[in-house]
């Protein structure tokens, strides 16, 4: 028998330190079950996909503060700024530049993270570090004031190899230490949070240690 949600969140709550921030992975979990956490006293929660997002961010309490984690492509931006906290994913210029133009039609200041591309597959998006680093260096970023870029995002590898995984996040670190002023660091996700913390994230998505395993029908 596998444990209940509202356990699973108490449980990993413990095991990391306060400044730690637990996002809740809940792509391909039901409303109910995103209720269950809720209730746990969960806020902050993640999803990948546009349509299943504005679905379930339609049907439940007002005061959860949506973190979308997946590739957003630029055409989907619009649907789902008026309902989103913070965007983890913003992988290119021109993604960013949409956020702004979309935010200012609707008076809203987007946060967004820029994704660094730390794993060797390369089927993970984002920019690598020396792109990142250029883009940041350039007064470019300054102009779009309706994305404001709130820090940096990363996945490692699929991999058991600890010191791999530990190798990649060390590498957000090193950039983020180089922007002190960009402060969120989300990395670490149910397999790797761990080391995620250690090496210096504040954000951690979480998904299947709390929901359990994922069954996908897409
Ligand atoms: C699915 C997903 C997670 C959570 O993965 P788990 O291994 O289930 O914890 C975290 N981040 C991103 C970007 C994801 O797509």
């Amino acid at each position: 028998m596998s444990s209940s949600i509202k356990e699973n969140i108490k449980n990993i709550k413990e095991s990391i330190p306060a400044h730690v921030q637990l996002i809740a992975v809940s792509k391909t979990k039901s409303v109910t079950e995103i209720l269950e956490a809720y209730d746990a006293g969960q806020r902050d929660f993640g999803e990948n996909y546009v349509q299943e997002f504005l679905q379930k961010q339609a049907e439940l309490p007002k005061d959860i503060r949506w973190h979308f984690i997946g590739h957003l492509q630029t055409n989907k931006v619009k649907q789902i700024l008026p309902h989103v906290h913070l965007i983890h994913g913003v992988d290119s210029l021109k993604l960013l530049k949409e956020i702004h133009k979309e935010s200012q039609k609707i008076n809203k200041i987007s946060s967004c993270l820029i994704q660094i591309h730390i794993a060797e597959e390369e089927s993970k998006f984002g920019f690598d570090e020396e792109a990142c680093v250029s883009l940041l260096q350039s007064t470019e970023v300054d102009k779009y004031s309706g994305a404001q870029i709130k820090g940096f995002m990363g996945m490692a590898s699929f991999t058991d190899d600890e010191r791999k995984v530990r190798s990649e996040f060390q590498k957000i670190n090193k950039i983020a230490k180089a922007f002190p002023k960009y402060q969120i660091l989300s990395y670490g996700m149910s397999g790797d949070y761990k080391i995620a913390i250690e090496e210096g994230s504040n954000m951690i998505r979480v998904g299947s240690l709390i929901f359990g395993s994922r069954i996908y029908n897409k």
